[in-house]
């Protein structure tokens, strides 16, 4: 089993983190502003990149959301960013 970090915890089993979304992805302010078939492709629609990614990840625990940099083809972890500002 795998390790990740969550920038606020620390290194973690792979098994307490949940995957989001790729990383960039523009959400539409409302379900208005789109069809159903633009809201699909916006939920389900994933580039899949091959090497290096940026993917938005949950570590369940602590419940935060951050971004994820890994490469896709070895599962290194590149990095971790936050979404918010650490505690001080
Ligand atoms: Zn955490």
């Amino acid at each position: 089993m795998q390790l990740f970090p969550c920038p606020f915890c620390g290194l973690r089993s792979e098994g307490e983190f949940h995957f989001a979304a790729e990383a960039g992805k523009t959400r539409p302010v409302t379900t208005r502003d789109v069809n159903a078939e633009e809201w699909a492709a916006y939920l389900f629609d994933q580039k899949n990149e091959k090497g290096a990614t940026r993917e938005v990840w949950t570590h369940l625990p602590c419940a935060e959301m951050f971004i994820m940099s890994r490469d896709s083809v070895t599962m290194e972890v590149l990095g971790t960013q936050t979404l918010r500002k650490l505690p001080a």
